[in-house]
């Protein structure tokens, strides 16, 4: 039986994976090794004794006597904090699905590399902030990484076989997110509650919030030109708002695929436990003729700032991701708590770039774990200065 772990699987993502995996047969059809939360302790439980996992784990230390008595009686090991974390994320299994939200997946996720894993990775952040790093160790380890963000499991399954010699450029799709169609001059006063809703697709606060703001765009940008190897000038963005297209990769004889489906997350989270072969999977059929049409434009600048950044943060190279990633989380973070307004985040985000730019070893790509963790905390503390 393969052995799973799910890293955030109380979570949007997660819990998508979760159910797949009750529906493919649960705890008599894979042999899941470790379940990772945070708060949610009822939820975190809940899915442990569904799955019959070896450990959950909690990311707060104070919320191990909770998931223990919650656990009573199960035999499932319950643990709490970072360490415990790190342990659960070191023990063998064969597929790990990364769903931790922010830089803080990027640790457990290089811990399941260095073990051999295949890495099913929801976790952008992991591939902006430190993408040779996690390229490198997964080389050394023969391990996997498969994409799991809907866009970037769409180009993996439409380039199939195909090399990147016969791409002439490879476009990700946006969804335009809550702001899509507002007056440019209302967006300064839009609230977190406004931000926080997505015209297609149910996800956790924060990317959605940050498809608003499309800094989710800007990271998946800089994830294609990671993880394909993709020069950025062959990695164009293309606003859909029926969310049908996910991607298209333009080749260097005319001819575009596309790969469709209903916004589902089930679709790429199981494709990719399923890789690489497809099985069918719980996700209703697309029926074009019920959609009616699928529209298309080119994205604003002026409305998405972001995407600008993104474009600068591939030319910095080095650090830049790093800074990038780490001074968007702490603006998200001013947002959300109300210190800042929703169209202060790129200025923030761009002033640290600009400030972080000037200090050693910026335009170095980081060497290690240590490196890429100095710039995220570097990061953070100047965009909260
Ligand atoms: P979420 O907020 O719904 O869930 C995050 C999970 O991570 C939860 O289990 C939470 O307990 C855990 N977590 C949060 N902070 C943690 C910390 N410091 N340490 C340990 N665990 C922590 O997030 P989500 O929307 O499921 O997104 C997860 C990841 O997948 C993100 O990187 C996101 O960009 C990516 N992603 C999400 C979607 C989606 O549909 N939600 C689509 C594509 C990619
Ligand atoms: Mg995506």
């Amino acid at each position: 039986m393969r052995r799973i772990s799910i890293f955030g699987a109380t979570g949007s993502v997660g819990a998508n994976g979760v159910d797949l995996l009750m529906q493919a047969g649960g705890a008599d059809a894979f042999d899941v090794v470790a379940l990772t939360g945070g708060r949610n302790i009822a939820r975190l439980a809940k899915m442990a004794r569904d799955l019959r996992a070896d450990v959950a784990v909690t990311a707060h230390e104070e919320l191990l006597d909770d998931l223990r008595a919650a656990l009573a009686g199960s035999g499932i090991e319950a643990a709490a904090g970072r360490q415990a974390l790190l342990e659960a994320a070191a023990r063998p299994a064969d597929w790990v699905l990364s769903a931790i939200i922010g830089a803080a997946g990027l640790l457990p996720g290089l811990t399941a590399l260095r073990h051999g894993a295949t890495l099913a990775l929801a976790n952008k952040e992991s591939l902006v902030c430190a993408g040779g790093l996690m390229r490198r160790v997964a080389e050394d380890h023969r391990a996997t990484i498969l994409p799991v963000d809907s866009e970037h499991s769409a180009i993996f399954q439409c380039l199939g076989n195909e090399t990147l010699e016969s791409v002439q450029h490879v476009t990700i799709t946006a969804s335009g997110g809550a702001f899509r169609d507002w007056p440019l001059e209302r967006l300064a006063t839009a609230t977190v509650t406004e931000a926080s809703t997505h015209p297609n697709w149910a996800m956790g606060q924060r990317i959605t919030i940050d498809s608003a703001s499309m800094f989710n765009k800007a990271m998946e940008i800089i994830e294609t030109h990671e993880f394909f190897g993709l020069e950025p000038k062959r990695i164009r963005v293309l606003v859909h708002p029926e969310s049908i297209i996910h991607a298209l990769v333009s080749h260097v004889d005319g001819g575009t695929i596309a790969h469709m489906g209903a916004p589902d997350m089930r679709h790429a989270i199981g494709y990719a436990l399923n890789w690489p072969h497809r099985r069918p999977l719980p996700v209703a059929p697309l029926d074009l003729a019920a959609i009616g049409g699928l529209t298309f434009r080119t994205p604003d600048e002026t409305r998405w700032p972001a995407l600008r950044l993104a474009r600068e943060v591939m030319a910095a190279g080095g650090a830049a991701g790093a800074v990038f990633n780490a001074a968007k989380e702490q603006a998200l973070d001013d947002f959300i708590a109300g210190r800042i307004g929703f169209t202060r985040m790129a200025p923030q985000v761009e002033a640290t770039l600009e400030a972080l730019s000037a200090r050693p070893g910026f335009g170095h790509d980081p060497a290690d774990l240590e490196t890429v963790l100095e710039w995220d905390r570097a990061a953070r503390q100047e965009a909260a200065a």
